[in-house]
């Protein structure tokens, strides 16, 4: 139901009733998941990576989009099991991408460490690794369809987001429950917590983070690389501002036709 309500909304009477329309051509995504193994054992079965698209696509619901596991399909390679991606500036993951990518969909490798991380992302294919939950596709895929991370902290940020302050309807103009009714909201809940419960939360660990998307933008800490035009490097400038996260206003499609 939730689901049809999204698309009437877009397809519809958006405009009519409002509503910021975004990019994003509603619709099904396309995807190949591939699961690596070793030669010994295999980093999922088939019957896990279906429940993990299974929890995925309630997450999307809420925004009208449904990723249509297409093939999961079976690669071995000793290397891809365990590895730190950072490594060698990035190799293995890029090697990983080009495996299998241009495919015109969603392309998601399952393998069974990502040392330091639970999940990665890099244009049209995520990586995750076997301590994953359905949150960790579901917010790999979120990277790849254009929305940032949203933290709360950060050691390398020049502010952090005050653990006690409270929503308010500048923080969340979007989704703020109500003009009149701050109570909308119980009292020990604070814009930290708001945050913490969005899918594209970007410090927790898999099972932590949450599955929220919002309808409108979320004050919450983010940063963007700006690239010097003059030698080409890049430089992360964090924000503590009204964050990009509304998936109607910023998601966009790479796999909608021109
Ligand atoms: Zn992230």
């Amino acid at each position: 139901m939730r689901r049809s309500l999204s698309v009437a909304l877009l397809l519809g009477s958006a405009a009519a009733l409002g509503f910021a329309t975004g990019a994003f051509a509603q619709g099904v995504v396309k995807v190949d998941a591939w699961i690596v193994g070793d030669g010994t054992s295999w980093a999922r079965t088939d019957d896990e990576v279906h429940g993990l698209f299974e929890g995925a696509n309630r997450v999307f619901s809420q925004v009208g989009v449904h990723l249509d596991l297409a093939s999961v399909n079976h690669v071995t390679n000793q290397t891809w099991m365990v590895f730190n991606p950072e490594d060698q500036n990035w190799e293995i993951p890029y090697r990983i991408e080009s495996f299998a990518n241009g495919t015109g969909g969603l392309v998601c490798f399952f393998v069974h460490d990502l040392i330091g991380y639970f999940g990665i992302h890099h244009a049209e294919t995520i990586i995750v690794d076997s301590s994953a939950s359905f949150k960790t596709v579901a917010h790999e895929t979120g990277h790849v369809f254009g929305l940032c991370d949203l933290f709360t902290w950060n050691r390398n940020a020049p502010t952090n987001l005050p653990p006690d302050v409270r929503p308010c309807r500048a923080f969340l103009p979007g989704d703020w429950g109500s003009d009149t009714e701050e109570s909308y909201y119980p009292a020990a809940l604070t814009q930290s917590n708001l945050v913490e419960r969005l899918l594209m939360f970007g410090a927790g660990d898999s099972d932590d983070s949450g599955t929220d998307l919002p309808f409108g933008d979320i004050h919450a800490l983010w940063f963007e690389w700006t690239v010097d035009p003059q030698t080409g490097s890049k430089t992360q400038s964090w924000h503590l501002s009204l964050a990009p996260a509304s998936f109607l206003q910023h998601a966009t499609n790479p796999f909608a036709a021109p």
